[in-house]
């Protein structure tokens, strides 16, 4: 329950950010507002998913209607939080993913609206990923055996981050912009958190899901062959299965991709 609570708050945060980012505003100040009538938002106006279905999603003093999003993403934020707790805990691992999770859902809307990822959030998981890397007991890198595990933790890292960026980089060289450089750096931040096993993993089922999704909406006629579909979200999806099913996803795939 309070696990849950915390998510929506997070949440709330995650709209701040969805909202500001972009605009170059400042995420502290001014306190929330309007984006129509520009009145201040009242504390008791601004509380998760209940608030937006108290005012029937609308302003209070001005009644011009309130996003979607905003619900959406805290409900999205809430129900992240409640997986990552079933899963870890209160360990490093949930603060470590609920970060990370909290990042990929800001970065998931502002690409969807914008068409871009802002690159202080992927430079934030690149370095952030390579500083939790010496608590990150997951990361692992055999072959150098012979440096002490804090080093062996932070060269798998960065292994990580070369593999994810590198990837999507030679795609994007060989498609000739068929990629983004946001995306570039997005999976090069996530790598940096994931190692290069998992890495490769969520590139693979992001590429899965792009491809299922593209198709659908060709089939369907909601995009036409050459309008930009975002990549972003599809990383991001991609990144947070892998944090909550990694296990048995890189069971599966070597069991029977690899023999
Ligand atoms: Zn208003």
């Amino acid at each position: 329950m309070i696990v849950l609570l915390f998510g929506l708050l997070f949440g709330s945060f995650a709209n701040v950010c969805i909202y500001r980012l972009p605009r170059h505003e400042s995420i502290v100040f001014p306190a929330s507002h309007c984006p129509s009538c520009h009145k201040p938002i009242q504390w008791y106006d601004n509380i998760p998913v209940l608030s937006f279905k108290l005012l029937q999603g609308k302003c209070r003093s001005c009644r011009a209607p309130i996003s979607w999003r905003y619900p959406l993403v805290e409900l999205l934020t809430g129900s992240l939080a409640v997986a990552l707790f079933i899963k870890y805990h209160f360990t490093f691992f949930f603060w470590m993913y609920a970060l990370v999770c909290l990042v990929l859902v800001i970065i998931t809307f502002i690409d969807l609206q914008e068409q871009i990822i802002p690159d202080e959030l992927s430079y934030g998981l690149m370095v952030a990923g390579t500083i939790f890397s010496f608590f990150n007991r997951e990361l692992f890198l055999q072959i150098i055996f012979y440096f002490p595990l804090a080093l062996n933790r932070l060269v798998a890292s960065y292994v990580g981050l070369l593999v994810g960026g590198g990837i999507l980089y030679f795609i994007a060289w060989i498609s000739r912009g068929g990629m983004g450089g946001g995306d570039i750096k997005l999976a090069a931040g996530l790598g940096a958190f994931l190692g290069w096993e998992y890495t490769l993993i969520m590139l693979g089922l992001s590429f899965l899901a792009g491809g299922v999704v593209g198709i659908i909406l060709l089939i369907t006629g909601l995009k036409k062959r050459k309008d930009p579909i975002p990549f972003g979200p599809f990383i991001a999806a991609a990144a947070i299965t892998v944090i909550l099913f990694g296990e048995p996803i890189s069971a599966w795939v070597s069991a029977h991709l690899f023999g």
